[in-house]
């Protein structure tokens, strides 16, 4: 199967724990701001929540996805009462960035 470029997408479309499809009952929005959209998804087959934050910025688009205990209510209480700042997001991806530098640097 070709690896499709666009793999930040599939965090809408398959769960980040069991890579299972994920439907469209599966997935909601929880905000939308000008430069960053938050999605909830819920897998109905390994129960698993997870909070999906796209952000929009100079570096282009990026897709980060955090496994959570919240269900898509909860989560929607909480990122709207408190919205979560760039600098968090950004911190989440520069360490999800550095972990994946770490695997390539020891598959090399
Ligand atoms: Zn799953």
């Amino acid at each position: 199967m070709e690896k499709r470029k666009d793999e930040n997408l599939d965090l809408l479309s398959r769960c980040s724990s069991c890579n299972s499809r994920l439907g469209n009952d599966a997935v909601s929005l929880i905000s939308k701001e000008k430069t960053k959209t938050v999605f909830h998804t819920f897998c109905h087959k390994c129960q698993s929540n997870t909070l999906i934050i796209i952000s929009g910025g100079a570096r282009g688009l990026m897709a980060i996805g955090m496994a959570t205990d919240l269900n898509k209510d909860e989560a929607r209480e909480k990122i709207r009462g408190k919205t979560i700042s760039a600098d968090e997001v950004i911190a989440a991806y520069e360490m999800i960035n550095e972990k994946q530098e770490d695997l390539k640097s020891k598959n090399l």
